[in-house]
């Protein structure tokens, strides 16, 4: 029986899902955050403000949420020249996958939270990837998930299960797994206080958030929010 969880949390609409998620089925819940020097800090700092909110929003779950956690990972950007922790432009590679994409950083994520985990007794590790909709990032897919787990479990000779809620659903059944768990009450938080923006845009307020509304991760969330109000509607 797992009662105790570790979320990858970074401020975004997918690991608040994952976050509600945790509180509703687990009895102690923490999170966990890395700053790799990413181009903005809005992530860093909308996390904060929707640990706040929840805690005020949802009594329910006000007492299961734990520690936060924010691990300092600089070295990620000392070693990976990607658009995220660089002012280049975004655009794909040649192989496929888009210059966002920083070799190994989900496991190096991955090995970090499992060892916060093991020293805080945490059994499940919740995180929000997905291979549904996104940008097809290796280190992702549920098949690398699986093979963490069990690198993890046996490296640190402790069960660890990874539990990726949104691994097979696109973007519109994740708000509306949100819907699910929070009710409207949630979807407001997420649209308010969640960011997903690659730029870091606060200035624009759409329907569901703040962003540019062009890179793809506004695209991805708008479009998402678009198919769940004509589903609820
Ligand atoms: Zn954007």
């Amino acid at each position: 029986m797992h009662t105790s969880a570790l979320i990858l949390f970074s401020g975004g609409q997918d690991s608040t899902t994952c976050l509600a998620h945790a509180l509703e089925r687990y009895q102690r819940v923490e999170t966990i955050a890395f700053d790799y020097r990413q181009r903005h800090s809005v992530e860093l700092e909308a996390r904060l403000v929707v640990l706040r909110e929840i805690r005020a929003q949802f009594p329910q779950w006000t007492h299961k949420l734990g520690e936060d956690h924010m691990l300092d990972l600089a070295v990620l950007g000392a070693v990976s020249e990607t658009s995220l922790t660089r002012n280049t432009a975004f655009k794909m590679e040649s192989t496929g996958l888009p210059n966002t994409f920083v070799p190994g950083r989900n496991l190096l994520f991955m090995t970090l939270a499992a060892a916060v985990a093991y020293r805080r007794d945490l059994q499940v590790i919740v995180t929000g990837v997905c291979e549904t909709d996104f940008s097809g990032y290796p280190d992702c897919r549920d098949d690398t998930m699986k093979a963490m787990q069990l690198a993890l479990s046996l490296g640190m000779d402790k069960r660890f299960l990874i539990e990726t809620p949104l691994m097979w659903i696109d973007k519109a059944r994740t708000w509306h797994m949100a819907y699910q768990l929070g009710g409207q009450r949630l979807v407001d938080l997420i649209v308010e206080h969640t960011h997903t923006c690659y730029l870091g845009d606060r200035a624009h307020r759409n329907a569901w958030g703040y962003g540019c509304g062009e890179c793809q991760a506004c695209v991805l969330r708008a479009n998402g929010f678009a198919g769940f109000s004509a589903a609820v509607a």
